[in-house]
């Protein structure tokens, strides 16, 4: 056995969702592989074990147990595989490129909201905001979902994306159009804020708005849409590579940061759009630490958050993982926990991330969390937000 260069090994396995949360989970759990992959010597290519191949190429490991011939059974622990030196930043801040700006200013800040954190339940806030495009967590997805459909096509470019989105995402995948050099054509809902539409357009991405409330509620028309005009639909509800990046990144950074504040937390809590980053983070603890308890925050029955919706309006990642809880919380409750959060702490966070503060306050009121910390994920920053925001000052 040795380990070779994870690019010097080649595996084009595809792997259904199902395979991969079974193989990863696995690994996860115990912290490594069991067993090596055979390659041939000569051509690099794998002939035994494809598919933990293809899910360890997935969740970023820089090197892969390798053996010749026969697949040999020996553990090989999670650090000896690079998974953890995935993630690379700039030691001083130096990036070549708008692009290297957003991968390698990572991980986000984890901070301890000092007065914010109710009576011993300690709260951490996740700051997605500090991601530089959309300045929100959907950079990730966007610069993902991206640079794989541009692999898969073996092109330079893309020339046309459509895309329905609620704003960051689509000024997360405007930003990439603009460093390749393509166009988006951006699909809004009805419920969707004059801001959202005006920071797309200055982006650069033409704009669509529908009289629907809902963006998932625009998928069929965009897909329509996608076809007729040969353009690229990411299709952020579907696409997994929404779930591999906050796998490959979002879930392992936070692994490591939860390692240098010396704290192991009770929960996490996070809104609920695509069910991306919340699912995927959800599926690594559950496995890497088995007693964190996961809350998933939605809008009350009726209502919307801009960013959240409920799980009956159709979501894919959130079935396949575990969730403890689903907190309800009304917009109102979202907009009072954003001045709460900025009056106490002095950052000024978004209304989805206004609703993961007002859920994690209100399990902490009706007595069911104990003392310790608590990880609260806040998707994006409050700038975008002051219309909604001016009927409460
Ligand atoms: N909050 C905001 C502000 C968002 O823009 C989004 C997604 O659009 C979310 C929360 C939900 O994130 P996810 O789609 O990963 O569930």
């Amino acid at each position: 056995m040795y380990l070779e260069d994870v690019n010097r090994v080649i595996c084009e396995e595809e792997l259904e969702l199902e395979e991969f949360l079974d193989i990863v989970g696995e690994i996860l759990r115990s912290g490594g592989v069991d067993k090596t992959i055979v390659v041939d010597s000569r051509s690099g290519e794998v002939i035994e074990n494809k598919k933990l191949c293809a899910a360890l190429k997935k969740i970023g490991v820089i090197r892969l147990p390798v053996s010749h011939q026969v697949s040999e059974t020996i553990f090989i622990p999670l650090e000896h595989l690079g998974f953890f030196e995935d993630i690379k930043p700039s030691k001083y801040r130096v990036f070549m490129d708008t692009e290297e700006l957003l991968y390698r200013n990572w991980p986000t800040p984890l901070v301890k909201l000092r007065k914010s954190s109710i009576n011993g339940r300690v709260a951490w806030a996740k700051l997605e905001g500090f991601n530089p495009w959309s300045m929100s967590v959907k950079d990730r997805i966007g610069w993902y979902m991206f640079k794989k459909s541009l692999e898969k096509s073996g092109k330079e470019n893309i020339r046309m994306l459509v895309e329905a989105t609620s704003t960051n995402t689509g000024l997360a995948i405007a930003a990439m159009c603009t460093i390749y050099g393509s166009k988006l054509r951006a699909y809004i809902p009805s419920t969707v804020s004059t801001t959202g539409e005006i920071l797309l357009k200055i982006f650069g991405a033409d704009v669509i708005r529908s009289p629907k409330s809902l963006t998932v509620e625009l998928i069929d028309e965009v897909e329509d849409v996608a076809k007729k005009q040969s353009a690229i639909h990411l299709n952020q509800f579907y696409n997994d590579a929404n779930f591999e990046v906050h796998l490959r990144y979002t879930a392992k950074e936070l692994e490591l940061q939860i390692r240098e504040a010396g704290i192991i937390p009770k929960a996490i809590f996070g809104g609920l759009g695509t069910s991306g980053h919340l699912s995927t983070i959800a599926f690594y603890f559950k496995n890497r630490f088995k007693e964190v308890k996961i809350y998933g925050v939605v809008p009350k029955q009726g209502t919307f958050i801009q960013g959240i919706r409920r799980i009956e309006s159709g979501m894919k990642w959130v079935h396949k993982v575990e969730i403890d809880k689903i907190v309800e919380i009304s917009p109102d409750e979202a907009a009072k926990a954003v001045l709460e959060i900025v009056r106490n702490d002095g950052i000024f966070v978004g209304l989805s991330s206004g609703a993961v503060y007002a859920a994690y306050k209100k399990m902490v009121e009706n007595k069911e969390l104990e003392e310790g910390d608590y990880i609260l994920i806040f998707p994006d920053m409050g700038f975008k937000y002051v219309e909604q925001l001016s009927k409460y000052i």
